[in-house]
Protein backbone atom coordinates (compact mmCIF):
# COMPACT_ATOMS: atom_id res chain seq x y z
CA UNK A 1 0.00 0.00 0.00
CA UNK A 2 1.19 2.97 -0.61
CA UNK A 3 2.76 5.54 2.14
CA UNK A 4 3.33 9.57 1.96
CA UNK A 5 7.02 9.24 2.17
CA UNK A 6 9.16 12.50 2.94
CA UNK A 7 12.81 12.44 2.85
CA UNK A 8 14.34 15.45 4.76
CA UNK A 9 18.64 14.83 4.33
CA UNK A 10 19.87 15.24 0.98
CA UNK A 11 23.20 16.93 -0.04
CA UNK A 12 23.97 18.97 -3.12
CA UNK A 13 27.22 20.27 -4.40
CA UNK A 14 26.83 23.49 -1.95
CA UNK A 15 28.17 21.48 0.00
CA UNK A 16 29.75 17.64 -0.59
CA UNK A 17 26.79 16.52 -2.47
CA UNK A 18 26.85 14.85 -6.01
CA UNK A 19 24.02 15.79 -7.59
CA UNK A 20 22.09 19.71 -7.84
CA UNK A 21 18.82 20.32 -6.21
CA UNK A 22 16.87 19.48 -9.48
CA UNK A 23 18.89 16.08 -10.09
CA UNK A 24 17.83 15.12 -6.19
CA UNK A 25 14.34 15.64 -6.58
CA UNK A 26 14.46 14.22 -10.18
CA UNK A 27 16.26 11.31 -8.53
CA UNK A 28 12.88 10.74 -5.79
CA UNK A 29 10.55 10.24 -8.73
CA UNK A 30 12.87 8.16 -10.68
CA UNK A 31 13.34 5.36 -7.86
CA UNK A 32 11.60 2.25 -8.58
CA UNK A 33 11.46 1.96 -4.98
CA UNK A 34 9.10 5.39 -4.08
CA UNK A 35 6.87 3.60 -7.26
CA UNK A 36 3.17 3.78 -5.83
CA UNK A 37 4.18 5.93 -2.87
CA UNK A 38 3.18 9.79 -2.58
CA UNK A 39 6.18 12.39 -2.20
CA UNK A 40 5.08 14.17 0.78
CA UNK A 41 8.32 16.46 0.66
CA UNK A 42 11.83 16.81 -0.39
CA UNK A 43 13.95 18.55 1.85
CA UNK A 44 17.57 20.03 1.13
CA UNK A 45 20.11 20.09 4.05
CA UNK A 46 23.34 20.48 3.21
CA UNK A 47 26.48 21.90 5.66
CA UNK A 48 26.47 25.25 6.40
CA UNK A 49 29.36 26.88 8.30
CA UNK A 50 32.01 24.32 7.59
CA UNK A 51 35.13 25.89 6.81
CA UNK A 52 36.80 24.01 3.60
CA UNK A 53 39.74 23.08 6.58
CA UNK A 54 36.94 22.04 9.33
CA UNK A 55 38.82 24.42 11.29
CA UNK A 56 37.01 25.76 14.49
CA UNK A 57 36.67 29.52 14.58
CA UNK A 58 36.28 31.87 17.73
CA UNK A 59 35.84 35.54 15.87
CA UNK A 60 31.98 36.30 15.31
CA UNK A 61 33.58 38.46 12.91
CA UNK A 62 35.06 36.18 10.84
CA UNK A 63 32.51 33.84 11.03
CA UNK A 64 29.88 36.16 9.60
CA UNK A 65 32.25 37.31 7.05
CA UNK A 66 32.46 33.76 6.11
CA UNK A 67 29.41 32.55 6.22
CA UNK A 68 26.63 34.99 5.84
CA UNK A 69 26.59 35.76 2.27
CA UNK A 70 26.71 32.22 1.66
CA UNK A 71 24.29 31.17 3.60
CA UNK A 72 21.71 33.34 1.86
CA UNK A 73 22.34 32.13 -1.33
CA UNK A 74 22.04 28.47 0.11
CA UNK A 75 18.54 29.41 1.22
CA UNK A 76 17.71 31.35 -1.81
CA UNK A 77 18.37 28.74 -4.24
CA UNK A 78 16.48 26.29 -2.48
CA UNK A 79 13.83 28.54 -2.38
CA UNK A 80 14.16 29.18 -6.33
CA UNK A 81 13.57 24.93 -6.22
CA UNK A 82 10.63 25.17 -4.21
CA UNK A 83 8.75 27.13 -6.43
CA UNK A 84 9.84 25.51 -9.66
CA UNK A 85 8.80 22.28 -8.16
CA UNK A 86 5.11 23.92 -6.93
CA UNK A 87 2.34 21.65 -7.47
CA UNK A 88 4.53 19.07 -8.09
CA UNK A 89 6.37 18.16 -4.58
CA UNK A 90 6.95 20.31 -1.47
CA UNK A 91 10.43 21.20 -1.19
CA UNK A 92 11.85 22.06 2.14
CA UNK A 93 15.04 24.30 3.31
CA UNK A 94 16.68 22.18 5.96
CA UNK A 95 20.59 22.53 6.89
CA UNK A 96 23.29 20.64 8.82
CA UNK A 97 25.15 21.95 11.17
CA UNK A 98 28.39 20.26 12.60
CA UNK A 99 27.80 20.43 16.35
CA UNK A 100 31.45 20.51 17.93
CA UNK A 101 32.54 22.69 15.45
CA UNK A 102 30.08 25.52 15.83
CA UNK A 103 28.65 24.52 19.54
CA UNK A 104 30.58 27.82 20.29
CA UNK A 105 29.07 29.85 17.32
CA UNK A 106 25.29 29.04 18.01
CA UNK A 107 23.74 32.72 18.83
CA UNK A 108 25.08 33.91 15.71
CA UNK A 109 24.55 30.90 14.06
CA UNK A 110 20.67 31.50 14.76
CA UNK A 111 20.73 34.91 13.32
CA UNK A 112 21.94 33.94 10.15
CA UNK A 113 19.60 30.66 9.36
CA UNK A 114 16.49 33.00 8.44
CA UNK A 115 14.42 31.05 6.17
CA UNK A 116 15.84 27.50 6.99
CA UNK A 117 12.91 25.18 7.50
CA UNK A 118 14.62 22.85 10.62
CA UNK A 119 18.05 22.30 11.57
CA UNK A 120 20.08 19.40 11.59
CA UNK A 121 22.81 18.78 13.99
CA UNK A 122 24.77 16.26 14.15
CA UNK A 123 28.08 14.70 15.76
CA UNK A 124 26.53 15.70 19.15
CA UNK A 125 27.59 13.88 22.47
CA UNK A 126 26.06 13.76 25.29
CA UNK A 127 27.11 17.13 27.06
CA UNK A 128 25.69 18.42 23.89
CA UNK A 129 22.48 17.09 23.42
CA UNK A 130 22.22 18.72 27.15
CA UNK A 131 23.28 22.20 26.21
CA UNK A 132 21.00 21.93 22.81
CA UNK A 133 18.06 20.50 24.67
CA UNK A 134 18.86 23.61 27.29
CA UNK A 135 18.35 26.74 24.18
CA UNK A 136 16.38 24.38 21.61
CA UNK A 137 13.27 26.06 22.30
CA UNK A 138 15.19 29.43 21.65
CA UNK A 139 15.73 28.02 17.87
CA UNK A 140 13.81 30.19 14.87
CA UNK A 141 12.95 26.49 13.31
CA UNK A 142 12.91 22.78 14.69
CA UNK A 143 15.77 21.30 15.92
CA UNK A 144 16.67 17.48 14.44
CA UNK A 145 19.12 15.07 16.27
CA UNK A 146 20.61 13.85 13.25
CA UNK A 147 21.48 10.07 12.52
CA UNK A 148 22.24 9.31 15.96
CA UNK A 149 22.90 5.35 17.34
CA UNK A 150 21.48 6.05 20.82
CA UNK A 151 22.74 3.25 22.14
CA UNK A 152 26.84 3.60 20.77
CA UNK A 153 26.67 7.24 21.08
CA UNK A 154 25.17 7.85 25.01
CA UNK A 155 26.08 4.22 26.22
CA UNK A 156 25.81 6.03 29.48
CA UNK A 157 22.88 7.20 29.78
CA UNK A 158 19.33 5.35 30.01
CA UNK A 159 17.16 5.06 26.97
CA UNK A 160 14.19 6.85 29.09
CA UNK A 161 16.22 9.61 29.66
CA UNK A 162 17.92 10.37 25.90
CA UNK A 163 14.02 10.61 24.93
CA UNK A 164 12.14 12.42 28.11
CA UNK A 165 15.20 14.68 27.26
CA UNK A 166 14.35 14.90 23.06
CA UNK A 167 11.10 15.27 24.37
CA UNK A 168 11.34 17.89 27.13
CA UNK A 169 13.14 20.29 24.45
CA UNK A 170 10.96 19.50 21.60
CA UNK A 171 13.77 18.15 19.63
CA UNK A 172 13.32 16.20 16.67
CA UNK A 173 14.63 12.43 16.48
CA UNK A 174 15.94 11.67 12.52
CA UNK A 175 15.98 8.35 11.46
CA UNK A 176 18.45 8.06 8.99
CA UNK A 177 19.82 5.19 6.34
CA UNK A 178 23.20 5.37 8.19
CA UNK A 179 21.31 3.12 11.05
CA UNK A 180 20.35 0.55 8.69
CA UNK A 181 19.80 -2.47 9.30
CA UNK A 182 16.93 -1.26 11.44
CA UNK A 183 16.65 -4.05 13.43
CA UNK A 184 19.54 -2.30 15.39
CA UNK A 185 17.27 0.17 16.75
CA UNK A 186 14.34 -2.24 17.80
CA UNK A 187 15.18 -1.57 21.08
CA UNK A 188 15.57 2.07 20.92
CA UNK A 189 11.64 2.45 19.01
CA UNK A 190 10.27 0.21 21.66
CA UNK A 191 11.61 3.05 23.93
CA UNK A 192 10.58 6.24 22.05
CA UNK A 193 7.00 5.99 21.48
CA UNK A 194 6.72 6.67 25.38
CA UNK A 195 7.41 10.19 24.79
CA UNK A 196 6.06 12.61 22.90
CA UNK A 197 9.21 12.61 20.60
CA UNK A 198 8.85 13.93 16.34
CA UNK A 199 10.78 11.71 13.98
CA UNK A 200 12.26 12.77 10.82
CA UNK A 201 13.15 10.68 8.01
CA UNK A 202 16.08 10.91 5.48
CA UNK A 203 18.86 9.44 3.84
CA UNK A 204 22.07 11.44 3.94
CA UNK A 205 21.86 11.58 -0.20
CA UNK A 206 25.56 12.52 -1.04
CA UNK A 207 26.50 10.55 -4.12
CA UNK A 208 24.81 6.66 -4.06
CA UNK A 209 21.11 7.47 -5.19
CA UNK A 210 20.83 3.48 -3.99
CA UNK A 211 20.33 5.20 -0.44
CA UNK A 212 16.65 6.52 -1.56
CA UNK A 213 15.48 2.88 -1.59
CA UNK A 214 15.59 3.19 2.27
CA UNK A 215 12.68 5.38 2.53
CA UNK A 216 9.83 3.72 2.45
CA UNK A 217 11.74 0.50 4.58
CA UNK A 218 12.19 3.40 7.56
CA UNK A 219 8.48 4.74 7.15
CA UNK A 220 7.26 1.61 7.34
CA UNK A 221 9.43 0.77 10.44
CA UNK A 222 8.44 4.16 11.97
CA UNK A 223 4.79 3.37 11.09
CA UNK A 224 5.40 -0.10 12.72
CA UNK A 225 6.39 1.56 15.96
CA UNK A 226 3.04 3.29 16.40
CA UNK A 227 5.00 6.68 15.43
CA UNK A 228 3.36 6.93 12.19
CA UNK A 229 1.04 9.86 13.69
CA UNK A 230 4.46 11.32 14.81
CA UNK A 231 6.56 11.60 11.40
CA UNK A 232 7.75 15.02 11.36
CA UNK A 233 6.91 17.35 8.13
CA UNK A 234 8.68 21.11 8.30
CA UNK A 235 6.52 24.16 7.93
CA UNK A 236 7.82 26.72 5.85
CA UNK A 237 7.41 30.09 7.30
CA UNK A 238 5.68 31.26 4.01
CA UNK A 239 3.18 28.83 3.13
CA UNK A 240 3.50 27.05 -0.50
CA UNK A 241 -0.40 28.49 -1.73
CA UNK A 242 1.76 31.67 -1.22
CA UNK A 243 4.97 31.05 -2.33
CA UNK A 244 3.18 30.76 -6.05
CA UNK A 245 1.10 33.15 -5.38
CA UNK A 246 3.82 35.71 -5.61
CA UNK A 247 5.89 33.91 -8.26
ZN1 LIG B 1 24.23 14.88 6.14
Amino acid sequence: MGQVIYSLHNHTPFSDGAYTIDEVIEAHFDCPALKGHELGGIGISDHLFATPSSRELHNEKEFERLFAKETRNYVAAVKTARQQWAGRVPVFCGAEINWPLNKHMLDVVRAMIDGVDYVLFEYVDWAGLTQLANQARRWPCPVILAHTDVSVTYPNTSMDQVVRTLANARIVYELNSKLMPLANQDRWFRVLPNHRVTIAIGTDLHDDLSVLNDLPVMHEYVRQHNLGEKIFVPQPKVPEAAAVATS
